[in-house]
């Protein structure tokens, strides 16, 4: 069996059986101050591939920085065969403003991606971070949140046409999957080309630590680990029902076609069937509502939180679910609502 190998970065360096915490220098600060990302790196004493965990490349978005957390800091690494560099924080300004983008222009670091060590600030900080700790691994795991007054189920979004990304993807055991390669700049595409298959996962609303979806994305990463070898104690997880969609046609943001107040009906992962009321727009004297209806049967995969809205504003995301699909989907909400005593 091949020995286990050192991890290098930037002149740092993690031996086999070594964890190391690390306050890398991402960038400097108006003041000539550092700007420091955290970054824990897990090197197993047995070999094995090397895969990362990274959140808050929207600064705001946090359910993830939990997730990449606990992988980091409370699980048992004693038996780990590979490599695990765990990102909490990749966009530390926009994290320190409680922002999506970085605060310098209002950058987006998700679009800044592979980087560029002689462009602009955050293709700068994006390089920094593409080349030390994205590159060098085997797979990865990009942890978002919806943005601000939305939610999401969680789910992933991957480029399912490439067979490595669609090995992580499925790997991470959700019930709903939608493929596209991503926007150009995206640290998943952009990893993904080069050769690190990467996925997002999307799990709830920004602001927020939210125990349940916590939770249930700290099993998927088990299941990622358990299929790249890295924890042979863990087993590849089945979600129970999966859908994945792959064209247009299959998903579609309903947007608001009136200015007001939204009665939201539904919450995010309700299957909702063909002309069943979503929701209703309503004005500040609760005269003449709009009544918006399900164009299709589907899921809710994410609604809107903050009920105020102008024409053109998303209402909710829905995807198609075929009628196996559906009822798979009916029989598992049951169960689920069974096991919590809720009928
Ligand atoms: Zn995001």
């Amino acid at each position: 069996m091949d020995e286990a190998e050192p991890f290098t970065y930037d002149g740092g360096r993690v031996d086999p059986g070594e964890t190391q915490n690390v306050r890398y220098t991402v960038s400097e600060t108006y003041m000539g101050d550092p700007v420091r990302m955290p970054v824990t790196i897990i090197n197993g004493e047995r070999p094995g591939p090397t895969g990362f965990l990274s959140a808050a490349a929207h600064g705001d978005e946090l359910n993830g920085i939990e997730v990449v957390r606990e992988v980091a800091h409370e699980w048992d690494h004693s038996n780990l065969a590979g490599t695990l560099i765990c990102l909490p924080v990749l966009n530390v300004p926009a994290f320190l403003a409680q922002e999506r983008y970085l605060p310098i222009y209002d950058r987006d670091l998700n679009r800044s991606f592979p980087g560029n060590p002689d462009s602009t600030s955050a293709k700068r900080m994006a390089d920094r971070i593409f080349r030390n700790f994205l590159s060098p691994c085997d797979f990865g795991l990009d942890f978002h949140t919806s943005t601000r007054g939305r939610t999401n189920m969680l789910h992933v979004r991957a480029d399912m046409e490439d067979d490595a990304v669609a090995r992580v993807a499925n790997a991470f055991a959700s019930n709903v999957i939608i493929s596209s390669n991503g926007p150009s700049g995206s640290l998943r595409r952009e990893t993904s080309e080069a050769g690190v298959p990467t996925i997002t996962i999307e799990m709830g609303e920004a602001h927020r630590f939210q125990r349940p979806l916590i939770d249930k994305a700290l099993d998927s990463v088990r299941s990622v680990l358990a299929e790249f070898g890295l924890l042979d104690t863990e087993v590849v997880r089945w979600p129970g029902w999966r859908t994945v969609i792959e064209n247009s046609d299959e998903k579609t943001w309903i947007r608001a076609d009136a200015g007001g107040l939204v009665d939201m009906h539904h919450d995010r992962g309700e299957l909702v069937h063909e002309d069943d009321v979503i929701c209703t727009i309503g004005n500040p004297f609760k005269t003449e509502d709009t009544t918006v209806r399900a164009p299709f049967t589907g899921l809710l995969v994410g609604v809107l939180e903050n009920p105020l809205v102008y024409p053109g504003n998303p209402l909710c995301h829905l995807v198609r679910l075929d009628d196996r699909t559906r009822r798979a989907a009916e029989q598992n909400q049951t169960a689920d609502a069974q096991q919590l005593g809720l009928s």
